[in-house]
C-alpha cells in the first residue's frame, strides 16, 4: 500500500530494521552515509535499494530537512553504487517514488538503481492515456 512521503517517521518500517541488522539483506555497499542492498523482488538484472542512514521518510522530507553533508554524501554514494556494479559503461536508471501518486510503500527515503539491459520507456502508459 502507497504511503504518504510527509508523514512521521515509523522506526519500525522495514529498512529502518535493516539498517539495524534486525532483517537480513544482501548489502552491496555500505559507506557512513548510506547502505545498498539488493531488492527482495528484483524488476531488473539488476535491482538494487540505496537507502541514506538517517530517519528521512521521503525525498521531499530529505531534501527539506537533512544537512548539506548528509544530502551530498548520500548521492555520491547512490554514484559509488552504480560504479561499484559495473554499471557506468551501458548505464543504468535510478527512480526515486514518493508518496501515493509515486506508489511509495516504505516510508523510509530509497532509490531504485536498476541496470544490467536496455530498460525501456519511462513511464508505463495506461491504455488511452
Ligand atoms: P517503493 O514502492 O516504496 O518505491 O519500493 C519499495 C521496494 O522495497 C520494493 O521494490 C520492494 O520489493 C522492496 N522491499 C520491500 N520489503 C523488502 C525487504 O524486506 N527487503 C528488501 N531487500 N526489499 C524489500
Amino acid at each position: 500500500m502507497a504511503v504518504s512521503g510527509l508523514g512521521a517517521y515509523d522506526d519500525q518500517n522495514i529498512f529502518a530494521r535493516i539498517l539495524r541488522g534486525e532483517i537480513p539483506c544482501r548489502k552491496v555497499y555500505e559507506d557512513s552515509w548510506a547502505l545498498a542492498f539488493d531488492d527482495i523482488s528484483p524488476q531488473a538484472p539488476v535491482h538494487v535499494l540505496v537507502i541514506p542512514k538517517g530517519r528521512w521518510v521521503s525525498i521531499a522530507d530529505f531534501t527539506a530537512h537533512a544537512s548539506e553533508a548528509e544530502i551530498a554524501g548520500f548521492w555520491r554514494a547512490v554514484g559509488a553504487v552504480g560504479k561499484q556494479l559495473g554499471l557506468e559503461p551501458a548505464g543504468y536508471r535510478l527512480l526515486v517514488n514518493t508518496g501515493e501518486d509515486g506508489g511509495q510503500e516504505v516510508a523510509h527515503l530509497h532509490v531504485h538503481l536498476f541496470g544490467g539491459r536496455p530498460l525501456g520507456r519511462m513511464l508505463e502508459r495506461p491504455a488511452g492515456g
